[in-house]
């Protein structure tokens, strides 16, 4: 059924009704109605591979975690002040897949919460507000989450670093600062100089945070080197590292199933978010036994949703399907070919400046041979490849990224199918550079 009208007005009630600075994806936006695996259904029936979720980490509308969801909905919700199985499985089957020093778990109900709460914990072990966080990042939607993520606070409506803000530059080896070899080290002398700035005025890093793979930056990986002597430098000083794993955790990166563990560091901290709970709010932050134990200094941490028994059933059924279905081995494996397949297509379509990411965490950067950015190519490739039934989202600070992050049921079937289309798409003059 099409009803352009029927969406029309439906648009119209959201732009009056709901908040002013919500957005919706496409001109002609999507209602999607259905998801199942990797793909999304809108009103029409008409399906499309979603190449954006990775909230729906194992696939949209997985059937088992459905089940899981269900059943424990019909038994008992309640907080996590009574006992109860659910959390204590979901704890241990969580902390198995950290190394042994990351022993305590605290489940809140978004990736905003878990970095509030990480935030929290570093105030508190340390004593100190100062936090060192990387130019792009982004870390939540909450006050103190909004005051570290430079991807807002300088970004529009943003204004500026706050007092207690410290930005370290993107350690972007294409076009940033510095690129080729000892990249990673000369970035980190930038962290390393923050915390001489801070010791200087007599304060110390609280904590340094970041993710693995920079995602709203535009998909950067870390260079070799950057987060190990990132964080040599605040442990020096006596702050915290945490790793911000709500996008690229649970298997997502391949290799491992954190991205922290691409560096060979450990942080005292690490924050779950978006692929825990497959699209149910849950997420959670685990943490070592002495930042655990700082942080209980009398104030009661009530949490009313964190750790319910129907999140700890989708979480724990979340875990399994990984495992069962070796999706981190797919993501391995799929992401490998995929990003091999997307190289040779920039060798073919030189628009195509860029590619990186590493497992299903992927991104292509569109320049012209200038190396000016491309977003109007970019955006026009989003618009084209929802023509043909994907749906595909740019970033960046130019706005001229193409992010690669599926389901993780995405197979090399659903990736030559995606080439297809893509090939033919780069092959109209608009992208020609
Ligand atoms: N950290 C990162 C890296 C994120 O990408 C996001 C959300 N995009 C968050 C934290 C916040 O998570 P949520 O939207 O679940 O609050």
């Amino acid at each position: 059924r099409d009803n352009s009208e029927d969406l029309a007005s439906k648009v119209a009630f959201r732009k009056k009704h709901l908040g002013k600075s919500l957005s919706l994806s496409y001109k002609q936006p999507l209602e999607m109605l259905r998801g199942e695996g990797g793909f999304l259904i809108d009103h029409t029936g008409r399906k499309y591979m979603d190449l954006v979720n990775n909230v729906a980490h194992v696939g949209h509308e997985h059937p088992k975690v459905v089940k899981a969801g269900q059943a424990q909905m019909a038994m008992l919700n309640t907080n996590s002040r009574y006992l109860h199985d659910n959390i204590l499985e979901l704890s241990e089957n969580l902390l198995s897949t950290f190394p042994a020093k990351l022993s305590v778990v605290h489940f809140v109900n978004s990736g905003s919460e878990a970095n509030e709460l990480a935030i929290r914990m570093a105030k508190a072990y340390t004593g100190e507000k100062d936090f060192i966080s990387m130019e792009l990042g982004y870390h939540g939607n909450s006050n103190a989450c909004i005051d570290i993520s430079s991807y807002k606070f300088d970004g529009k409506g943003g204004k500026g670093a706050p007092e207690h803000t410290h930005v370290v530059p993107l350690p972007d080896t294409l076009r940033g600062k510095y690129c080729g070899a000892n990249a990673g080290e000369k970035y980190a002398s930038h962290v390393r100089e923050l915390v001489q700035q801070l010791l200087d005025k007599g304060r110390k890093p609280a904590a340094f945070i970041a993710e693995s793979i920079i995602s709203c930056a535009g998909q950067i990986e870390l260079p070799d080197n950057f987060l190990k002597e990132a964080y040599a430098a605040v442990f020096d000083a006596g702050g915290l590292c945490i790793a911000d794993e709500v996008q690229v955790g649970c298997g997502r990166v391949g290799t491992h199933f954190w991205g922290f563990e691409l560096h060979g560091v450990v942080p005292d901290i690490v924050t779950i978010g978006k692929p825990l709970g497959n699209g149910h709010p849950l997420a959670a932050v685990v943490c070592t036994q002495e930042v655990a134990e700082a942080f209980a200094n009398g104030m009661e941490y009530f949490n009313t949703f964190g750790g319910n028994p129907v999140s700890c059933a989708i979480g724990n059924t979340v875990l399994q399907v990984i495992k069962e279905e070796k999706l981190q081995e797919n993501a391995l494996h799929t992401g490998n070919f995929l990003k091999e397949e997307l190289n040779k297509m920039a060798a073919k379509h030189p628009v195509i400046a860029d590619v990186r990411g590493q497992g299903l965490f992927l991104g292509f950067e569109l320049l012209d041979r200038e190396k000016n950015p491309l977003a109007k190519q970019a955006n026009a490739l989003v618009q084209r490849m929802k023509e043909r039934g994907y749906l595909m989202s740019t970033e960046g600070p130019d706005d001229n990224v193409l992010k690669i992050k599926p389901p993780m049921s995405f197979n090399q079937e659903h990736a030559n199918q995606f080439l297809k289309d893509l090939d033919l798409v780069l092959t109209a003059d608009f992208f020609q550079i």
